[in-house]
Protein backbone atom coordinates (compact mmCIF):
# COMPACT_ATOMS: atom_id res chain seq x y z
CA UNK A 1 0.00 0.00 0.00
CA UNK A 2 0.92 3.55 -1.11
CA UNK A 3 2.29 6.33 2.18
CA UNK A 4 0.26 8.85 2.19
CA UNK A 5 2.60 11.74 1.48
CA UNK A 6 1.19 13.87 4.71
CA UNK A 7 1.43 12.66 7.58
CA UNK A 8 -0.33 14.94 10.60
CA UNK A 9 1.56 14.46 14.72
CA UNK A 10 -0.49 14.87 17.07
CA UNK A 11 1.68 16.73 20.42
CA UNK A 12 0.99 14.86 23.27
CA UNK A 13 3.95 15.72 25.68
CA UNK A 14 2.24 18.35 27.48
CA UNK A 15 -0.64 15.75 28.75
CA UNK A 16 0.97 12.65 28.58
CA UNK A 17 4.53 13.25 28.92
CA UNK A 18 3.36 15.65 32.46
CA UNK A 19 1.30 13.25 33.37
CA UNK A 20 3.74 10.91 34.14
CA UNK A 21 6.12 13.26 35.51
CA UNK A 22 6.18 14.40 39.09
CA UNK A 23 7.93 18.18 39.08
CA UNK A 24 5.03 20.50 38.54
CA UNK A 25 5.48 22.75 35.37
CA UNK A 26 4.24 26.25 36.16
CA UNK A 27 1.23 27.66 33.95
CA UNK A 28 3.44 30.23 32.37
CA UNK A 29 5.79 27.42 31.26
CA UNK A 30 2.92 25.43 29.82
CA UNK A 31 1.56 28.06 27.78
CA UNK A 32 5.05 29.24 26.44
CA UNK A 33 6.08 25.64 25.43
CA UNK A 34 2.91 24.94 23.60
CA UNK A 35 3.25 28.41 21.83
CA UNK A 36 6.44 27.15 20.76
CA UNK A 37 4.95 23.74 19.46
CA UNK A 38 2.73 25.31 17.69
CA UNK A 39 5.44 27.67 16.14
CA UNK A 40 6.92 24.42 15.29
CA UNK A 41 4.19 23.86 13.18
CA UNK A 42 2.37 20.81 15.37
CA UNK A 43 -1.34 21.25 14.47
CA UNK A 44 -2.71 19.47 16.71
CA UNK A 45 -1.83 19.59 20.93
CA UNK A 46 -3.08 17.44 23.29
CA UNK A 47 -2.68 20.33 26.23
CA UNK A 48 -4.15 18.16 29.24
CA UNK A 49 -6.26 16.33 31.24
CA UNK A 50 -10.14 16.72 32.53
CA UNK A 51 -9.13 14.82 35.90
CA UNK A 52 -9.76 15.61 39.07
CA UNK A 53 -7.36 18.01 40.55
CA UNK A 54 -6.83 15.81 43.54
CA UNK A 55 -6.02 12.87 41.08
CA UNK A 56 -3.74 14.46 38.82
CA UNK A 57 -2.26 17.78 40.42
CA UNK A 58 -0.03 18.61 37.85
CA UNK A 59 -3.18 18.86 34.92
CA UNK A 60 -5.25 21.03 37.56
CA UNK A 61 -4.37 23.88 35.15
CA UNK A 62 -6.17 22.32 32.32
CA UNK A 63 -8.67 24.48 31.51
CA UNK A 64 -6.05 27.55 31.58
CA UNK A 65 -4.18 26.14 29.41
CA UNK A 66 -7.03 25.44 26.95
CA UNK A 67 -7.91 29.01 26.93
CA UNK A 68 -4.29 30.33 26.11
CA UNK A 69 -4.12 27.22 23.45
CA UNK A 70 -7.42 28.65 22.18
CA UNK A 71 -5.50 31.95 21.16
CA UNK A 72 -3.16 30.34 18.61
CA UNK A 73 -4.61 30.25 15.25
CA UNK A 74 -5.45 27.46 13.30
CA UNK A 75 -4.54 24.95 16.13
CA UNK A 76 -6.32 22.04 17.51
CA UNK A 77 -6.70 21.72 20.63
CA UNK A 78 -7.29 18.67 22.13
CA UNK A 79 -7.80 16.79 25.82
CA UNK A 80 -8.16 13.77 26.91
CA UNK A 81 -11.28 12.92 29.45
CA UNK A 82 -11.92 9.97 31.50
CA UNK A 83 -15.71 10.04 32.02
CA UNK A 84 -18.87 12.84 31.16
CA UNK A 85 -17.57 14.91 34.12
CA UNK A 86 -14.39 15.74 32.33
CA UNK A 87 -16.20 16.14 28.99
CA UNK A 88 -18.55 18.77 30.26
CA UNK A 89 -15.41 20.56 31.85
CA UNK A 90 -13.82 20.04 28.36
CA UNK A 91 -17.21 21.18 26.37
CA UNK A 92 -17.12 24.49 29.12
CA UNK A 93 -13.69 25.29 28.25
CA UNK A 94 -14.10 25.11 24.22
CA UNK A 95 -11.66 22.33 22.79
CA UNK A 96 -11.70 21.11 19.66
CA UNK A 97 -10.80 17.63 20.34
CA UNK A 98 -12.03 15.08 23.27
CA UNK A 99 -10.61 11.73 23.37
CA UNK A 100 -11.83 9.26 25.52
CA UNK A 101 -9.29 6.32 26.31
CA UNK A 102 -11.10 3.01 26.99
CA UNK A 103 -9.09 0.08 28.32
CA UNK A 104 -9.65 -2.94 26.46
CA UNK A 105 -8.54 -5.05 29.39
CA UNK A 106 -11.53 -5.15 31.45
CA UNK A 107 -8.88 -5.63 34.78
CA UNK A 108 -7.18 -2.79 33.51
CA UNK A 109 -10.15 -0.65 33.28
CA UNK A 110 -11.29 -1.22 36.65
CA UNK A 111 -7.51 -0.80 38.06
CA UNK A 112 -7.38 2.75 36.30
CA UNK A 113 -10.77 4.24 36.49
CA UNK A 114 -12.71 1.70 38.37
CA UNK A 115 -15.53 1.30 35.75
CA UNK A 116 -16.19 -1.70 33.68
CA UNK A 117 -16.40 -2.13 29.89
CA UNK A 118 -20.21 -1.65 29.78
CA UNK A 119 -19.92 1.48 32.40
CA UNK A 120 -17.38 3.39 30.31
CA UNK A 121 -19.33 2.66 27.32
CA UNK A 122 -22.08 4.58 28.94
CA UNK A 123 -20.39 6.96 29.88
CA UNK A 124 -19.34 7.35 25.90
CA UNK A 125 -22.71 7.55 25.10
CA UNK A 126 -23.75 10.38 27.33
CA UNK A 127 -21.19 12.34 26.35
CA UNK A 128 -22.15 11.93 22.84
CA UNK A 129 -25.22 12.89 23.64
CA UNK A 130 -24.17 16.03 25.25
CA UNK A 131 -21.99 16.43 22.21
CA UNK A 132 -25.18 16.02 19.91
CA UNK A 133 -26.72 19.09 21.99
CA UNK A 134 -24.04 21.70 20.90
CA UNK A 135 -24.20 24.04 17.78
CA UNK A 136 -22.51 22.02 15.01
CA UNK A 137 -19.42 24.84 14.71
CA UNK A 138 -19.02 24.46 18.32
CA UNK A 139 -19.06 20.30 18.70
CA UNK A 140 -15.78 19.09 19.68
CA UNK A 141 -14.88 16.18 17.73
CA UNK A 142 -15.01 13.22 19.94
CA UNK A 143 -12.80 9.83 19.67
CA UNK A 144 -12.72 7.14 21.40
CA UNK A 145 -9.13 5.31 22.15
CA UNK A 146 -8.53 1.89 22.44
CA UNK A 147 -5.79 1.45 25.27
CA UNK A 148 -3.46 -1.54 26.14
CA UNK A 149 -4.92 -2.63 22.77
CA UNK A 150 -1.57 -4.47 21.89
CA UNK A 151 -1.65 -5.83 25.21
CA UNK A 152 -1.63 -5.21 28.83
CA UNK A 153 0.30 -5.36 31.98
CA UNK A 154 -2.13 -7.03 33.93
CA UNK A 155 -3.80 -9.25 31.47
CA UNK A 156 -1.26 -9.87 28.51
CA UNK A 157 -2.71 -10.26 25.69
CA UNK A 158 -6.05 -8.94 24.07
CA UNK A 159 -7.57 -11.21 21.98
CA UNK A 160 -8.48 -9.29 18.44
CA UNK A 161 -12.26 -9.86 18.87
CA UNK A 162 -12.25 -7.92 22.04
CA UNK A 163 -10.85 -5.03 20.20
CA UNK A 164 -12.75 -5.71 17.45
CA UNK A 165 -16.41 -5.53 19.54
CA UNK A 166 -15.12 -2.53 21.30
CA UNK A 167 -14.47 -0.63 18.34
CA UNK A 168 -17.69 -1.16 17.00
CA UNK A 169 -19.28 -0.49 20.38
CA UNK A 170 -17.49 2.57 20.41
CA UNK A 171 -19.00 3.91 17.51
CA UNK A 172 -22.73 3.13 18.43
CA UNK A 173 -21.92 4.76 21.22
CA UNK A 174 -21.44 7.98 19.64
CA UNK A 175 -17.70 8.26 18.46
CA UNK A 176 -16.87 10.08 15.38
CA UNK A 177 -13.48 7.70 15.27
CA UNK A 178 -12.01 5.43 16.86
CA UNK A 179 -7.95 5.25 17.96
CA UNK A 180 -5.38 2.13 19.30
CA UNK A 181 -3.14 3.11 21.89
CA UNK A 182 -0.04 1.02 22.73
CA UNK A 183 0.39 2.35 26.14
CA UNK A 184 2.26 -1.03 27.34
CA UNK A 185 4.75 -0.51 24.43
CA UNK A 186 3.76 -3.97 23.65
CA UNK A 187 3.27 -3.32 19.56
CA UNK A 188 5.63 -4.89 16.93
CA UNK A 189 5.35 -3.86 13.57
CA UNK A 190 3.56 -7.17 12.49
CA UNK A 191 0.68 -6.84 15.51
CA UNK A 192 0.33 -3.03 14.22
CA UNK A 193 -0.54 -3.54 10.44
CA UNK A 194 -2.67 -6.85 11.53
CA UNK A 195 -4.71 -4.91 14.24
CA UNK A 196 -5.00 -1.73 12.53
CA UNK A 197 -6.40 -3.96 9.29
CA UNK A 198 -8.81 -5.52 10.94
CA UNK A 199 -10.07 -2.62 13.09
CA UNK A 200 -10.84 -0.37 9.71
CA UNK A 201 -12.28 -3.52 8.01
CA UNK A 202 -14.84 -3.23 11.22
CA UNK A 203 -15.59 0.03 11.77
CA UNK A 204 -14.34 1.33 7.85
CA UNK A 205 -11.34 3.01 6.88
CA UNK A 206 -12.54 6.21 7.85
CA UNK A 207 -12.88 5.80 11.26
CA UNK A 208 -9.38 4.87 12.26
CA UNK A 209 -7.23 7.05 11.13
CA UNK A 210 -4.81 7.48 14.47
CA UNK A 211 -2.16 5.67 16.69
CA UNK A 212 -1.09 6.76 19.91
CA UNK A 213 2.54 4.48 20.27
CA UNK A 214 5.05 4.28 23.08
CA UNK A 215 8.81 3.75 22.69
CA UNK A 216 9.04 1.31 26.02
CA UNK A 217 10.56 -1.35 24.03
CA UNK A 218 12.68 1.01 21.23
CA UNK A 219 9.89 0.07 19.01
CA UNK A 220 8.20 3.23 17.90
CA UNK A 221 9.45 4.51 15.38
CA UNK A 222 9.03 1.12 13.22
CA UNK A 223 5.70 0.66 14.20
CA UNK A 224 5.03 4.41 13.19
CA UNK A 225 5.90 3.38 9.96
CA UNK A 226 4.37 -0.14 9.61
CA UNK A 227 1.20 2.02 10.74
CA UNK A 228 1.68 4.24 8.09
CA UNK A 229 1.71 1.64 5.13
CA UNK A 230 -1.54 0.40 6.45
CA UNK A 231 -3.11 3.89 5.92
CA UNK A 232 -3.41 5.43 9.16
CA UNK A 233 -2.66 9.16 8.63
CA UNK A 234 -2.16 11.01 12.35
CA UNK A 235 0.50 9.86 15.07
CA UNK A 236 0.72 10.40 18.24
CA UNK A 237 4.08 11.59 19.50
CA UNK A 238 6.18 13.40 22.75
CA UNK A 239 8.70 16.29 22.80
CA UNK A 240 11.63 14.26 23.87
CA UNK A 241 9.78 11.65 24.69
CA UNK A 242 8.53 13.29 28.08
CA UNK A 243 7.63 11.45 31.13
CA UNK A 244 9.59 8.24 30.35
CA UNK A 245 8.55 5.03 31.54
CA UNK A 246 8.19 3.89 35.17
CA UNK A 247 8.07 0.21 33.75
CA UNK A 248 10.95 0.35 32.08
CA UNK A 249 14.16 2.20 33.33
CA UNK A 250 15.72 4.29 30.47
CA UNK A 251 12.81 4.03 27.92
CA UNK A 252 11.21 6.98 26.29
CA UNK A 253 7.34 8.14 26.84
CA UNK A 254 5.84 8.38 23.59
CA UNK A 255 7.68 8.21 20.54
CA UNK A 256 10.25 11.06 20.21
CA UNK A 257 8.54 14.22 17.83
CA UNK A 258 11.48 15.27 17.00
CA UNK A 259 12.83 12.11 16.00
CA UNK A 260 9.19 11.17 14.01
CA UNK A 261 9.61 14.44 12.30
CA UNK A 262 12.63 13.91 11.06
CA UNK A 263 12.56 10.46 9.90
CA UNK A 264 9.31 11.27 8.08
CA UNK A 265 10.86 14.50 6.71
CA UNK A 266 13.80 12.57 5.37
CA UNK A 267 11.84 10.05 3.60
CA UNK A 268 10.09 13.05 2.18
CA UNK A 269 6.78 12.66 3.78
CA UNK A 270 5.63 16.38 4.84
CA UNK A 271 4.39 17.08 8.20
CA UNK A 272 4.87 20.79 8.37
CA UNK A 273 6.82 20.80 11.28
CA UNK A 274 10.05 22.57 11.27
CA UNK A 275 12.83 20.75 12.88
CA UNK A 276 14.42 23.84 13.68
CA UNK A 277 12.20 25.13 15.55
CA UNK A 278 11.21 21.79 17.12
CA UNK A 279 14.60 21.70 18.46
CA UNK A 280 13.98 25.45 20.14
CA UNK A 281 10.98 24.37 21.68
CA UNK A 282 12.89 21.21 23.35
CA UNK A 283 15.39 23.38 24.64
CA UNK A 284 12.85 25.45 25.99
CA UNK A 285 11.07 22.25 27.65
CA UNK A 286 14.73 21.27 29.01
CA UNK A 287 14.77 25.42 30.34
CA UNK A 288 11.68 24.83 32.56
CA UNK A 289 12.24 21.20 33.49
CA UNK A 290 16.09 20.51 34.03
CA UNK A 291 16.03 17.39 35.86
CA UNK A 292 13.89 15.44 33.66
CA UNK A 293 15.30 13.45 31.28
CA UNK A 294 14.74 14.13 27.32
CA UNK A 295 15.00 11.19 24.90
CA UNK A 296 15.78 10.73 21.45
CA UNK A 297 18.42 11.07 18.82
CA UNK A 298 18.55 13.56 16.32
CA UNK A 299 18.43 16.33 18.79
CA UNK A 300 22.13 15.47 20.10
CA UNK A 301 22.75 13.80 16.88
CA UNK A 302 22.22 16.62 14.55
CA UNK A 303 21.21 16.67 11.14
CA UNK A 304 23.44 14.50 8.43
CA UNK A 305 25.73 16.68 6.29
CA UNK A 306 23.98 17.91 3.52
CA UNK A 307 20.78 17.41 4.79
CA UNK A 308 17.73 19.40 2.79
CA UNK A 309 14.50 19.43 4.37
ZN1 LIG B 1 0.16 7.16 26.33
Amino acid sequence: MMKKNRVEISEVGPRDGLQNIKTIMSLPDKKAWVSALADAGLSEIEVGSFVPPSLLPQLADTAELVAHALTIDGLTVAVLVPNYKGAENAVRAGVHKITIPLSASESHSLANVNRTHKQMLEEVEQIAALLRKLPEGRRPHFEGSISTAFGCTIEGAVPEKKILELAMALMTAGCDEVGLSDTTGYANPANVQKLVKAVKTEVGDKNLTGLHLHNTRGLGLANALAALDVGITTLDASQGGLGGCPFAPGASGNIVTEDLVYMLDAMGIETGISLEKLIVSRHMLHTYLPDEPLYGFIADAGLPKDYRS
